[in-house]
C-alpha cells in the first residue's frame, strides 16, 4: 500500500485542519508547528486572492484581479475527478461541495473495500488521486508570486525596461510560504524584507499590499 492506507487518511489534509513541522532557522527553536486550514479552503482562498502572477498584459491583469485563473482551474479538475470516482463506484450523486463530496466519497470507497466490494487496484487508484490532489494544491501553494506596485519610494521609478525590451513595474512584491516576503526595486535595488517591512511599504504607497497572500502565508 502506499503512505496513505485508507481514503479516509489520503483525503484528511483537504478537509480537515492539520498541522505540520517547519524548520525555523532559528539554532534555539530549529522547528515549530505550524497549523493550516482544510486545504480545499486554502485552495478556495487562493482562487478569490489578485496575486496570480505577473504579467504584462492589461487583460491579463483584469483576469487575474477578478480570479486566480490557475488555482480555478485546480479546483475544477479536482471537482470533475471526485464526481467521476463518485459515479464509478457509488450510488451517491456527487455533492457540488467539494469537501462534502470528497468526505462522502473517502466514506464510501473505505466502506466498499472493508467489504470487499471494489478491487485492490480501484481502491489504490482512488487513494493516489486524493495524494495527487493534495500534492497539486501544496504546489500550487507553494508557487513563489509577484505582485507589481505603483513606484519605488527609494527611487520614485514606476517602471523599467526589461532585457528583453518590455515595460515593466519598478517595484515588485515576492510572496512565498517558504521565504520572508520581498519586495524588490529593480531600478535601483533597494528591498523590503519581511512581511512588517511590506506592511509599512503598503503604507507608504497608500496601496494595499495583499493580505489574503500575507494570512495564507501565516504573516498576519
Ligand atoms: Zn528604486
Amino acid at each position: 500500500m502506499t503512505i496513505h492506507d485508507s481514503m479516509a487518511s489520503a483525503v484528511h489534509d483537504l478537509i480537515t485542519p492539520w498541522t505540520d513541522i517547519v524548520q525555523t532557522g532559528d539554532v534555539k527553536i530549529p522547528y515549530k508547528p505550524v497549523d493550516h486550514d482544510p486545504m480545499f479552503v486554502t485552495l478556495r482562498m487562493l482562487i478569490r486572492s489578485s496575486t496570480g502572477g505577473t504579467a504584462s498584459g492589461a487583460s491579463d491583469d483584469a483576469a487575474r484581479n477578478v480570479l486566480n485563473l490557475e488555482a480555478f482551474k485546480l479546483w475544477e479538475q479536482i471537482t470533475n475527478e471526485v464526481a467521476l470516482l463518485t459515479r464509478k463506484h457509488t450510488r451517491d450523486r456527487p455533492n457540488p461541495m467539494l469537501g462534502a463530496a470528497v468526505h462522502r466519497l473517502a466514506g464510501s470507497l473505505d466502506t466498499l473495500w472493508n467489504t470487499h466490494q471494489i478491487t485492490e487496484p480501484e481502491y489504490l487508484h482512488a487513494i493516489r488521486s486524493a495524494e495527487t490532489w493534495r500534492a497539486r494544491i501544496w504546489k500550487l501553494l507553494h508557487k513563489p508570486r509577484e505582485k507589481e506596485l505603483a513606484y519605488c519610494p527609494a527611487c520614485e521609478q514606476t517602471k523599467v525596461i526589461s532585457p528583453d525590451g518590455e515595460l515593466q513595474a519598478a517595484l515588485i512584491a515576492y510572496y512565498s510560504p517558504d521565504a520572508a516576503p520581498t519586495a524588490r526595486c529593480r531600478h535601483c535595488g533597494s528591498e523590503w524584507v519581511g512581511e512588517g517591512a511590506l506592511i509599512i511599504l503598503g503604507k507608504m504607497l497608500g496601496a494595499e499590499l495583499d493580505e489574503t497572500a500575507l494570512t495564507e502565508m501565516g504573516a498576519l
